[in-house]
């Protein structure tokens, strides 16, 4: 199979040759430069990346092939990186996105409006940190690959059900709108029921990097997650607060009802 690469000389895509066991990379982004900047040092660390220079481009070879991540930029002409987010998620493949935003005060918008993204990067950014973070997304996602087979069947803790396969979640049959990070934090309790995790160890294996200070965002996550599967948040069934230490999924008490 071929990949596509944009020559920015003819404003054409063209057809390569795609390398076996190689991951592949689409990053979607109009400023040419940054484009560059970032193709350049992922193929320093030998991924194969393809470039799209607008929304269109982007929406496009986004959903027609399968990637191991989606660099996106969260404005483009065209079709923005919110829609295409929008699109990919829509797959029933999973597919990684990391997003690029211009200014902080979007981050609300890729947060608040809980599209999706796997991580994000605030522009201006290091290239170092963005190698490290497209690192650590692929790290995981290989992870989650190499996983035993129990480990990619469903969990079910009383009225919620967990399919790691598909990255969904339902309570009593009801699907659950989680973002994939609400997913990967839901997850990683699941998989230890009873188990207490601090704050910091969230971070580590949840974002998968150093976030010095950033424990607040953990808290931020367990709030929307409780307000997404607890039938009252304020008095939690399923993640519950250890005061002092941090957080766990308890088994429920058994309420008598058939599970
Ligand atoms: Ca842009």
């Amino acid at each position: 199979m071929n990949i596509p690469v944009y020559n920015y000389r003819d404003k054409k895509i063209f057809w390569g040759k795609r390398r076996v066991n190689k991951h592949r990379i689409l990053v979607v982004e109009d400023e040419r430069d940054i484009a560059e900047l970032i193709r350049l040092h992922l193929a320093d660390l030998d991924y194969d990346v393809s470039i799209a220079p607008d929304g269109h481009s982007g929406l496009r070879l986004a959903t027609m092939q399968r990637w191991d991540l989606i660099v996106l930029d969260l404005r483009l002409p065209g079709v923005d990186g919110l829609e295409i987010c929008r699109q990919v998620r829509a797959n029933s493949e999973y597919t990684p996105i990391l997003m690029l935003t211009s200014k902080s005060s979007e981050l609300d918008r890729v947060l608040g409006l809980e599209i999706g993204a796997d991580d994000y990067v605030t522009k201006p950014f290091s290239v170092l940190e963005l190698m490290a973070r497209v690192k650590a997304i692929l790290r995981r996602a290989k992870a989650t690959e190499a996983a035993p087979a129990s480990d990619r069947e469903p969990l079910r803790i009383n009225q919620l059900l967990i399919d790691p396969i598909t990255r969904s979640a339902d309570v009593a049959g009801k699907p659950v709108d989680l973002t994939a990070k609400e997913f990967d934090l839901l997850l990683h309790f699941a998989k230890n029921p009873g188990r207490v995790y601090r704050r910091a160890e969230l971070l580590d294996s949840v974002w998968g990097y150093g976030h010095d200070g950033y424990e607040h965002t953990v808290n931020s996550h367990i709030n929307r997650l409780r307000s997404k599967i607890e039938e009252d948040s304020a008095n939690p069934d399923y993640i519950v607060t250890v005061w002092g230490v941090g957080y766990k999924l308890q088994v429920p008490r058994t309420t008598g009802q058939a599970l």
